[in-house]
């Protein structure tokens, strides 16, 4: 089982950006990728999701072997796969708890209702570990939210809808550390061998945190360098230089 990238090629308003990008997630593993900002990581991250703004190309993208390229974002989503966004969108006159509930809902077979009591004890209990105030069950979608209550609240949606896949698209950035923490420990908690996630971010420091099985290098639309979970500290220590040298 995993979530496969095979020979990818994206534009965005006709720009190529990604040029033939292979990776492999298998569930039960963590991916991080780094590089430079405009290398491709969002556009990464949304060609995977189904983003409309961003065309495929060429190559496929896979979910446990079955070729989701052609699927619409819903169904992408109903599939398994969950985005948190670097930029998380402001959805007015939606709440938060509707929102989930809607998402949920969608999930079920035709006819079969969500149980209201069950559902509001998961939302809390899930609120509760990411020490979320009750008062963002009833706010609009990320409307006025701060950049870090936006990061939770995507993490809280990752965990509600209990995806098979997970990228997580520089959800540290904007976090305090005692934030990062938090949301570190939400990520952990759904760690198994049934899961996998793609996590981009500029920062080691997240992944002290979210300790990564792979690390990975993007630069200009390609995995240009992969290795362990060493990769991410030597840069730190050196930067992206060697990507000029190269
Ligand atoms: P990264 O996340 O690595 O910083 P992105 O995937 O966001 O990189 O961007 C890669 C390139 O694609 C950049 O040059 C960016 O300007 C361009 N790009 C991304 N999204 C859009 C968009 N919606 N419209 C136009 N250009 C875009
Ligand atoms: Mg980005």
């Amino acid at each position: 089982m995993s979530l496969t990238i095979e020979n990818l090629h994206a534009s965005v308003e006709g720009a190529p950006i990604l040029k033939g990008l292979n990776l492999e997630i298998p569930a039960g593993e963590v991916h991080a990728i780094m590089g430079p900002n405009g290398s491709g990581k969002s556009t990464l991250s949304k060609i995977i999701a189904g983003h409309d703004d961003y065309e495929l190309t060429d190559g496929r993208v896979l979910l446990d072997g079955v070729d989701v390229s052609g699927l619409e974002v819903d169904e992408r989503s109903r599939a398994g796969i969950f985005l948190a966004f670097q930029y998380p969108a402001e959805v007015p006159g939606v709440s938060n708890a509707n929102f989930l509930r809607a998402a949920l809902q969608a999930r079920l077979p035709d006819g079969e209702e969500i149980d209201a009591v069950a559902f509001y004890k998961d939302m809390y209990a899930k609120m509760d570990e990411l020490e979320m105030n009750r008062k963002f069950t009833s706010r609009a979608v990320n409307e006025g939210f701060s950049g870090g209550e936006k990061k939770r609240n995507e993490i809280l949606q990752m965990m509600m809808l209990d995806p098979r896949y997970c990228l997580l698209d520089e959800t540290d950035s904007g976090l305090d550390i005692d934030a990062l923490k938090v949301v570190a420990k939400g990520v952990n908690s759904m760690r198994s061998a049934n899961r996998g996630f793609l996590v981009i971010t500029h920062y080691q420091r997240l992944l002290d945190y979210i300790k990564p099985d792979h690390v990975h290098v993007m630069a200009d639309g390609q995995i240009v360098k992969s290795g362990g979970a060493e990769l991410a500290l030597e840069l730190e220590e050196s930067g992206y230089d060697f990507l000029k040298t190269a």
